[in-house]
């Protein structure tokens, strides 16, 4: 490769009749030529791609200046949990009879048909949790973890930090087995009547589960917290949060 170039120039030299010493300067002067080439090749081969790909951004940037933030690929994350915002409070529906477990009203509609339905079946689903504030969700994570001694990403495993869970959002909520509480918010959840009969009957109402075995957003397994995606709102709320973000209207 490196010869290619010089044994070409080199007989177009030696034909031009040039005497010895010119000669050995000409192939002094070819010497140098070829090194300096092949160096300047190198340099080429091993610096192009890279000053490519460092340069390619620029060009953008000016342009895109003001709307750069919300037109950002990347979703909003926080220790692989998706940010969420609270339900507005208008639209929550207690079910449970002393008003401590609130979805919202499409979510609550089509949860309180799916414990009929499952009822008529022997299998009593327990509504849990299901509406949380930001506040709620701040003594869930942080104190909690205290209480535990759970290093953060130890505690973002079983649980999302404030403003990241699904709770917030008034369409998530965990589901306990009313005859076996000892598997209450435990993976042993899987082995109940209720999530058994979950696993059957929940996509007609139009609930799913949020955190399966192995999920990609490396979130533990959590076979008792399911979310509601019956509707424009709810089905935008959960897989918008996965996409890129769009620029404010
Ligand atoms: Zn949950």
């Amino acid at each position: 490769m490196k010869d290619d170039i010089p044994e070409a120039r080199r007989e177009h030299s030696l034909t031009a009749k040039a005497s010895a010493g010119t000669r050995s300067s000409i192939f002094l002067g070819l010497g140098t030529a070829v090194i300096v080439l092949a160096a300047v090749s190198a340099w080429v081969i091993l610096r192009w791609p890279t000053s490519k790909t460092a340069q390619a951004p620029a060009p953008t940037a000016p342009t895109a200046a003001p709307s750069a933030v919300a037109a950002s690929p990347s979703p909003d994350i926080l220790l692989g949990h998706f940010a969420y915002k609270e339900a507005p409070q208008t639209d929550l529906k207690s079910i449970t009879p002393d008003g401590r477990v609130k979805l919202r009203a499409a979510a609550a509609q089509k949860f309180m048909a799916m414990v009929a339905s499952a009822q008529s079946a022997g299998v009593v689903l327990l509504p849990l949790s299901g509406y949380r504030s930001i506040q709620d969700q701040n003594y869930l994570f942080f104190d909690v973890k205290a209480e535990r001694g759970q290093v953060t990403t130890e505690r973002a495993q079983v649980s999302a930090p404030p403003g990241h869970s699904e709770h917030h959002t008034g369409y998530a909520i965990d589901i306990g087995d009313g005859s076996q509480p000892d598997t209450h918010l435990k993976p042993s959840f899987e082995t109940s009547a209720a999530f058994r009969w979950l696993a059957a009957n929940a996509a007609y109402y139009s609930f799913e589960l949020s955190f399966p075995a192995h999920n990609q957003q490396g979130v533990s397994y959590e076979p008792w917290h399911w979310r509601y995606v019956g509707n424009q709102d709810s089905l935008k709320t959960f897989y918008k949060a996965r996409q890129a973000k769009k620029p404010p209207d």
